[in-house]
Formats: C-alpha cells, structure tokens, sequence
C-alpha cells in the first residue's frame, strides 16, 4: 500500500547545548563540564517524528549555506525524509540554540533564528507547491514567519489538504489562519493565550477547547502534558490519559506527539485512537534525554500499544 505523503513545513536549528555547574551571571565566563551538538527546531523534529512513524515526510525547511545546515539536511536525508526542499540561505547562519544546562537541569536558552527567519511564501515555487499537492496533511508550527505559515496553510486548505497547526512556542494567532486549519493542538500555556483565559485544570482546558471551536476550528486537541490530551472533535470531548512512564526529559513531547499524531491520522484511524497513538509516542520520548535523540520508532511505540492495551 502506498503510504500518504506527509508535508511538514517549519524550522531547523542546531541546539549546542553545554552542561556547566550553574547558569553564569553577566559579565562571567564559566568552564563547562561537557559540550554537545543535537539537530533541533520543532519543524525539524516534527518531521523526524513523522519519519520514525513510518511517514513519508516532505520537509521544506531554511538553513544557512553552513556546516549545520549542511550537516542537518544529510541526517533527515538518512532518516528517510524528502529534503529536496530544504532550502539554504546564501546570507543568514542556520538557525541555532545555545543551551547552559545547570547541574539542577534548570536551563537557559538563546534562540538565533537564522534562516528561519527567511522562509519566504517566495520560496515556494511551482516546483515545491506542486510536490505539497501529492500531500494529505501539512503539518505546522510557529518557529517561521507567520507570513509564511498563512499563505501555505490557505493554500493547503485550497486544496484540500488537512492542515495541522502546533501553535509552538506560544504566540498571537491571526484570525484568518483558523479559518484554514483542520486540526489545532495547542498546549495548555498556548490554548489559554488563543483563548485569553487561563488553562490549569481539566474544566478549564474543556472551556478553552469549546472557545476555539467557535473560532472555526473544527478539531482541537489540547495537550496537557502528564494528564495526557483532551480532545475536541466537533463539539464532542474526550481525554486520552497519558501512558503511565518516568519522565527524565520532556524535550520535544509535543513535537513527538504531532508527528505521531499525523502519521496515524493519514493511515487513516480515527481522531481518539490516533490521539492515544500520539500519547504512547510522546510518553515514550519523555522517558529519554534530548530531542530528536528521544524520538522513538513506530515499532517501540507499537510494543507499548501491546504491552499496555
Ligand atoms: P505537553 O506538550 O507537555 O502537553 O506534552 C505533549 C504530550 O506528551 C502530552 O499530551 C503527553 O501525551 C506526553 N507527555 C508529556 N509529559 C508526559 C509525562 N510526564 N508522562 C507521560 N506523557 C507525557
């Protein structure tokens, strides 16, 4: 059977993460204890999610003519990602993070977006919109310009394409992008800045989900971290608990529970299942260090399914 092509449109940065005794204070320069490099940016590891599910991933995606980016685009090639359309900027850097990690794992992070920042609509030629059209889901998030995820979410929706957006890391949504997204999946942080209330119980992620409903979006599945998901399916409501783990790291759940959210939904299984799907996917990553190093496969996450039913 010819499994669906899935489009994941989004950012790709390199997180150089050191671990040091403490976070330094300004003006201080501190010796670190350990130094590592670990391909990051929540479009990157959506699309790997997608990949390790069994998807066939598209990812369009900009970095810099560098050493990451060149770096990045060979290790989704081998993870089996299409990355014909990677992109690369002649001018800005590839997106990076710089990550202190403390000796109590409390963190520190500086963001420089690179060439995130400019994936254009521009960039979408004929050639790359016509290879979105062999696609049945697109899949979102907010780590490029909001310019950019606009015109592709309204040019999906056109054609049929499911659009799934992961409004990640938390900002203002534009009215018009709700009208051309199928699925939302915020967290609760991001459901209640949708909603200008705040989300920190069942009752209240239930009012929130029902509100942006009436914004016109037909599916909302809110993410509730060790609670699982609460999931809205045309004004019906129902929470999938998460799998029972350890969590040591819950570095790119969310992430993880997308692309295992749109594998399973383009394989065809009903919003609910697919949920639990995604839940046993991110409980598997959380029991790991990292991200896209806690990715798990879709047959780890199939012995889990056995395993607890
Ligand atoms: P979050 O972005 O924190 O809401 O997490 C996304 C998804 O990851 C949740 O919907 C859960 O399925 C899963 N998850 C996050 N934290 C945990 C945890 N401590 N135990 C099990 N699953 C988790």
């Amino acid at each position: 059977m010819r499994v669906p092509k899935i489009a994941v449109v989004g950012s790709t940065n390199m997180d150089m993460v050191v671990n040091a005794e403490r976070i330094p204070v300004p003006g201080e320069t501190i010796l670190a204890s350990n130094f590592f490099m670990n391909p990051g940016g929540k479009g990157a590891n959506q699309a790997v999610a997608v990949a390790r599910m069994g998807g066939d991933a598209l990812f369009v995606s900009k970095v810099g003519n560098d050493v990451f980016g060149r770096q990045s685009s060979q290790l989704f090639n081998e993870e089996g990602i299409d990355t014909r359309f990677m992109l690369s900027d002649e001018v800005l850097p590839s997106g990076v993070a710089l990550i202190t990690v403390d000796q109590k794992g409390e963190n520190s992070i500086v963001v420089s977006q690179g060439a995130n920042n400019s994936l254009l609509p521009a960039d979408f030629t004929s050639e790359v919109l016509n290879e979105l059209e062999q696609c049945n889901m697109l899949l979102m998030q907010f780590e490029i310009p909001m310019e950019t995820i606009l015109f592709i979410a309204k040019y999906a929706a056109s054609r049929n394409i499911k659009v799934v957006v992961n409004p990640a890391p938390v900002q203002d949504i534009p009215a018009e992008l709700l009208q051309y997204v199928h699925i939302i999946t915020p967290n609760e942080t991001e459901a209640g800045l949708l909603t200008g209330t705040k989300v920190r119980s069942l009752a209240s992620a239930q009012q929130a989900a029902k509100m942006i409903m009436e914004k016109g979006v037909p599916i909302v599945i809110i993410t509730l971290g060790a609670q699982g998901a609460l999931v809205c399916e045309n004004g019906r409501m129902s929470v999938v608990p998460a799998a029972p783990v350890t969590a040591i790291d819950t570095t790119a759940a969310g992430d993880v529970f997308n692309g295992a959210l749109v594998v399973a939904l383009s394989n065809g299984m009903p919003i609910p299942e697919a949920t639990k799907f995604a839940c046993r996917a991110a409980a598997l990553s959380v029991t790991k260090e990292g991200a896209q190093s806690s990715i798990p496969y879709y047959n780890e996450v199939i012995a889990g399914f056995i395993k607890q039913g």
